[in-house]
């Protein structure tokens, strides 16, 4: 794969790098929170559907059962009316009135009551056992109005059994439409423990079963005290009531539980069922697997921007020793000055200038006198010395910024002058020649004036054609001839071949 120059560029800069170690973390950090979001999510909409589930079958269990006992309650309430049923046998009387209903498991006791309230007929004795009923709720309501049909209880315990038991009747009118009594049967709370035993609600999970009324017939996990109690008042039963079904999460009364309420009215009984799982449980299984991602992810992220932030440091390590080497390759150690390859490549890039702006360019080419003699004389180090002195009078003695002073060679200088003529050139060799004239290094006895340099200078504008080197060698030749001349003076070269060329095509002109 070809990768696009401005990427490839991208991929080697440091900044990138560190960018990409705080980004990349952050980008992770941001794509996991959102997943942990929706897994949370997930979770939350597994509940709904599990709630409805679970309220969709203990529903249709209540609802059947209620439903028998309500039709053998409309089987005695008919059978009752059968003419002759009074003139027949207690026994005979039983066997027409009750079916198989009566033995059912869960069913408690199924009674017909006569007006005042005594026990008329007993499904599951003969004789009747003895009670009266008058006190009851049921029997009161019933006495008091005609045409309810089927009565819901209170949850109470049984007279009979002294078992917990909810009653279920309906009212006996007799033929003239008067109070006849009641018809009872009850259905043993034991039968909503057992069916609510077997629901995994979590540990703080509960399944509920209210009358319309609000007052609470079961409840699992089972406490004796919570059956009866009427919580009508509270917030969350006020919400069961509203609806016919529904789901919402909310603040228990009992016990300040957050739990995921799913509720619903059974079939068109007076009856609400809800189930009620406690947020906590529901996010059991995914915390713990957010706690696993989440310290995964933060280790990553870590890793990631450590190892990023690492890498940028050393790439920007690297660039600073790249500058560094770049630097060191252009200077020349002993003098600190640009060195021969930087003064070729100024050189090349001056000498472009010039010939595109028209500018002179002038060079002085500069060889310190008799310098073997120095060494000899002091030794080779403080020969260093003069040399590392001369650098620092080239130096003070250039101006401009584009100046270049350059150690080319062994006690050999160069100074390149952009935009400078021979003019120019010229007073600048004489400030060189001076500066150095002042020169003495105490410590080895060098007084001044015991240095001096010969200088090269040449000048001009240069054209097109005209070979690379041409200036230099000019100013080398005119170096030359300085040393030929006795050292420690000046000489000009010719003027630039470009001048030279100039003044022959004058004088060609003034022939023609
Ligand atoms: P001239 O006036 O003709 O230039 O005489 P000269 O002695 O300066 O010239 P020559 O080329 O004969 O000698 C140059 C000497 O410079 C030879 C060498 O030992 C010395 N030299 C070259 N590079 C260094 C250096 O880095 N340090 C020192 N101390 N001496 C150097
Ligand atoms: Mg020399
Ligand atoms: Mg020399």
């Amino acid at each position: 794969m070809v990768l696009q120059p401005s990427f490839a560029r991208l991929l080697r800069s440091a900044r990138a790098w560190i960018a990409l170690g705080i980004l990349a973390p952050i980008g992770m950090l941001i794509v996991s929170a959102l997943m942990l979001l929706e897994l949370q999510q997930d979770a939350w909409d597994r509940v709904e559907v599990t709630s409805k589930n679970l309220l969709q079958v203990i529903e249709r269990d209540i609802n059947r059962n209620v439903e028998i006992i309500d039709l053998t309650l409309q089987a005695v309430q008919e059978n009752l009316r059968t003419p002759g049923i009074e003139a027949v046998s207690p026994e005979m009387r039983q066997l027409v009135l009750f079916d198989r209903a009566s033995t059912a498991r869960d069913i408690g006791v199924l009674l017909v009551i006569d007006e005042h309230g005594a026990i008329g007929i007993d499904s599951g004795a003969l004789p009747p056992r003895k009670g009266n009923y008058a006190d009851r709720e049921y029997f009161r309501i019933h006495r008091k109005s005609a045409g309810l049909g089927l009565l819901i209880g209170r949850p109470l315990v049984s007279r009979l059994t002294g078992e917990r038991m909810i009653p279920f009747s309906r009212r006996i009118s007799k033929p003239d439409g008067s109070f006849g009594g009641v018809v009872l049967g009850t259905l043993k709370l034991d039968y909503f423990s057992h069916l609510f035993e077997q629901l995994g609600l979590g540990r703080d999970g509960a399944i509920n079963l209210y009358l319309r009324d609000g007052t609470r017939i079961m409840r699992h996990p089972y406490e004796g005290t919570d059956i009866g109690e009427n919580i009508s008042d509270a917030p969350t039963f006020r919400r069961f009531a509203s609806e016919r079904a529904g789901s919402f999460v909310g603040t228990s009364v009992r016990d300040g539980v957050v739990r995921h309420y799913a509720f619903t009215q059974v079939g068109d009984l007076p009856l609400i069922l809800n189930v009620a799982l406690a947020a906590r449980d529901i996010e059991v299984g995914w915390r713990a697997k957010a706690s696993v991602i989440g310290i995964a992810v933060l280790v990553l992220c870590g890793l990631t921007a450590f190892l990023s932030l690492a890498f940028g440091r050393e790439m920007r390590r690297r660039d600073s020793l790249q500058v560094e080497l770049a630097r060191l390759s252009c200077t020349d150690t002993l003098t600190g000055l640009a060195n021969r390859r930087r003064f070729d490549e100024v050189f090349a890039t001056a000498r472009d200038g010039a010939l595109r702006t028209g500018k002179p360019l002038s060079l002085l080419a500069l060889d310190a006198d008799h310098f073997k003699r120095i060494n000899d004389r002091y030794g080779h180090s403080v020969g260093d010395e003069v040399l590392k002195r001369l650098a620092d009078c080239l130096s003070a003695s250039v101006r401009r910024p584009d100046d270049l002073v350059a150690r080319i060679g062994g006690e050999e200088f160069v100074v390149l002058l952009p935009d400078t003529d021979a003019d120019g050139a010229r007073r600048l060799a004489a400030r060189v020649h001076e500066a150095v004239s002042t020169m003495s290094i105490a410590t080895a006895g060098i007084g001044a004036g015991a240095i001096t340099v010969s200088i090269g200078l040449a000048s001009g504008a240069t054209v097109a054609g005209e070979p690379p080197e041409a200036l230099y060698r000019a100013a080398d030749a005119a170096l030359y001839e300085a040393k030929a001349r006795g050292r420690n003076q000046t000489q000009c070269a010719r003027e630039t071949i470009a001048s030279v060329r100039t003044s022959k095509s004058s004088l060609q002109r003034m022939r023609a």
